[in-house]
């Protein structure tokens, strides 16, 4: 009845679970114009796709992402043969067991009209399925503490889906092996099963099972007479054998019966067996209810990632499909690590200690924003920040083993972030570029607001951009300002400049425009004036700055051998810098 009770609660919760995370893929809305794209439409189009799909030829493409991506893993195996053996035998042992163990009444008995689970194979199956589990979970236990894989982090999570799966495996194991030891637990099946009633007989099957499979009789000690141990022998295989194997063929049980057999007699007393059998029961029950909410539902996402990332190639998407499959996308990962083992720009890590650079940490990060979560604005500076630190270059894509499209997600959360109008100052540094590619996927009317931003953050820190009247009367170069601009020895040359605007002439950003001061505010010659007086508030604010191409025309052609274009990339970083110190909370660096 308790078992029946916990059963229906857990199934419910479990169902529930289900659909409230599917439904998620149709409502959560990260993508670049999700947010007006209706559920219905999301849906509708959806179905449309699938069908599309099952009815075309694409079907094949299915079966063979179904076999060698889901079934066997390959992605996994390509990247590390240690992490492939822990996922087929975690991943298929758990299944194997959920499937002939845990519903063995619904389809064990369906398939093996013979099906008894005390006889072979299915007892020696068990604990076969068992140990591969097993074996998977030490596995996973020795690459996240001991072996310390690098790159990857242990959140509440992982340790959790560590921790439940341990918890249901070796109370399944200790459950298995205090029963063999456990005297109630063999009389009870000899009183249920042999029919046995004659006292000589009783005893010298107890005898043998005492000898044999390790039971521990309060009655009965060896060492014993061979005539009743073989009078045992022949009732045991008259009154047992057609429904119970030998207890070694559960070779994990039987191992850890050996261990814990000095101690059988108390076991017994304090019937452990009911003790083990309520926790792993319990565990089980948690570990479903819970699976949805928990990393473990990328069970079922990670399947229909790579099974859409198959289907989906290269094509392009419809925006309410790619909405729809960006949302699943967060939930197919594992958070296995393995997209920050191969991301190109790790090193910045080095420099700013933001979590979010790591693409494991920014999608960990980006499932809190998904799904409505209400983040600081701290939290969402991490976040943009993590993905515009970006190369786009498509390393963490091709080794998803969940099939995730990284880029195309990356892309999509930038621009909505960039939207929410926080400024972001990398969308002024070469970073951009690939939004620049991406120009039409953006909406026309977005596409200069975040540039527009991150200019007027810049500009509200320089105070000289304000006062340009005031600008004007500083003629004379000043040394101690000068020395404030911190630059380098190379870019200090623009000491020697002599105003020929030689630099200006050439400088193809220049040429582009026809009232160019209007547009560009400080042309490079005047730039490497203001550097040369240490206006460098009036350099920052210079869009000259921002929209230099770093060519080399203008330090190639100087006369004086001024690094021109060094002196502007300098600057622009110098203004970075200052505008994430001053205006920007920055990010922690721990
Ligand atoms: S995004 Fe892919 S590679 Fe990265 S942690 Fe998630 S599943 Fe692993
Ligand atoms: S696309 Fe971005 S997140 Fe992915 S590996 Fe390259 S730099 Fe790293
Ligand atoms: S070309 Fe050289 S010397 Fe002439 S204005 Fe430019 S930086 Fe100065
Ligand atoms: S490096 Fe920049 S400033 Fe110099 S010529 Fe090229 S675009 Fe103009």
């Amino acid at each position: 009845m308790f078992l029946r009770v916990s059963l229906y609660i857990s199934s419910v919760i479990f169902l529930l679970g289900l659909i409230y995370k599917v439904a998620g893929w149709f409502r959560y809305r990260i993508g670049i114009g999700a947010g007006e794209i209706l559920t219905s439409t999301r849906i509708f189009s959806a179905i449309k796709g699938i069908l599309s799909t099952l009815f075309s030829a694409k079907i094949l493409t299915l079966l063979k992402v179904l076999v060698l991506d889901v079934l066997l893993q390959i992605r996994i195996l390509r990247e590390d043969f240690l992490r492939w053996v822990m996922h087929i035998f975690i991943y298929g042992g758990f299944m194997l067991l959920l499937l002939m163990h845990a519903l063995d009444k619904t389809i064990t008995v369906a398939l093996w009209k013979n099906y008894y689970p005390t006889v072979n194979p299915f007892i020696f199956l068990r604990d076969l399925f068992g140990a591969m589990v097993l074996v998977g979970v030490l596995i996973a236990i020795y690459r996240r503490f001991i072996l310390k894989v690098p790159r990857m982090f242990s959140n509440a999570m992982d340790i959790y889906a560590i921790l439940i799966v341990a918890i249901v495996m070796f109370s399944g194991i200790f459950l298995e092996a205090t029963k063999m030891v456990a005297y109630s637990d063999y009389k009870r099946m000899v009183d249920e099963y042999s029919g046995l009633s004659d006292p000589q007989e009783l005893k010298s099957l107890e005898a043998y099972w005492v000898k044999e499979f390790g039971v521990v009789s309060p009655n009965l000690k060896g060492p014993f007479d061979e005539a009743l141990l073989q009078k045992g022998m022949e009732l045991n295989q008259s009154s047992c054998e057609s429904c119970h194997a030998r207890p070694q063929w559960a070779f994990v049980g039987y191992g850890a019966a050996k261990i814990i057999h000095p101690a059988g007699l108390g076991i017994d007393r304090a019937r452990l067996p009911s003790v083990f059998w309520y926790i792993h029961v319990l565990a089980c029950l948690v570990g479903l209810a819970y699976l949805p909410f928990s990393k473990m539902f990328h069970i079922f996402a990670s399947p229909v990632s790579l099974l859409a990332d198959g289907a989906v190639g290269k094509e392009k998407l419809t925006p309410a499909n790619r909405a729809t499959l960006q949302a699943m996308e967060l939930d197919a990962c594992t958070h296995c690590g393995t997209c920050s083992l191969r991301c190109s720009v790790i090193m910045a890590f080095e420099e700013i200690a933001n979590r979010n650079i790591f693409p494991s940490e920014k999608i960990a990060s980006l499932q809190a924003l998904a799904s409505g979560k209400k983040l600081s604005p701290q939290e969402l500076r991490h976040i943009q920040e993590g993905v515009y630190l970006c190369s786009n270059c498509y390393r963490c894509t091709v080794v998803c083993p969940a099939g995730i499209n990284l880029q195309d997600l990356w892309f999509s959360v930038r621009e909505t972030l960039l939207q929410k109008g926080y400024p972001e100052v990398l969308v002024l540094s070469p970073l951009s570029f690939y939004r620049g590619l991406m120009k039409e996927e953006t909406v026309p009317r977005d596409y200069e607001k975040p540039l527009i931003q991150a200019r007027e953050a810049i500009a509200a820190r320089c105070d000289l951009m304000k006062r340009k009247d005031k600008v004007l009367p500083l003629t004379s170069t000043n040394r101690q300002l000068q020395s404030g601009l911190n630059l380098s020895a190379q870019a200090k040359t623009f000491s020697a400049c002599f105003g020929c605007q030689t630099c200006t002439n050439v400088c193809p950003v220049v040429g582009n425009y026809e009232n160019p001061q209007e547009a560009l505010g400080l042309l490079p010659h005047q730039i490497m004036h203001a550097a040369g007086l240490g206006l460098r508030d009036l350099a920052f604010g210079s869009n000259m700055l921002w929209d230099c191409l770093t060519c080399y025309q203008c330090q190639e052609q100087c006369p004086q051998g001024v690094h021109v274009t060094d002196v502007l990339y300098e600057l622009k970083n110098l203004a970075v810098k200052r505008v994430m110190e001053e205006t920007l909370q920055p990010v922690e660096r721990k």
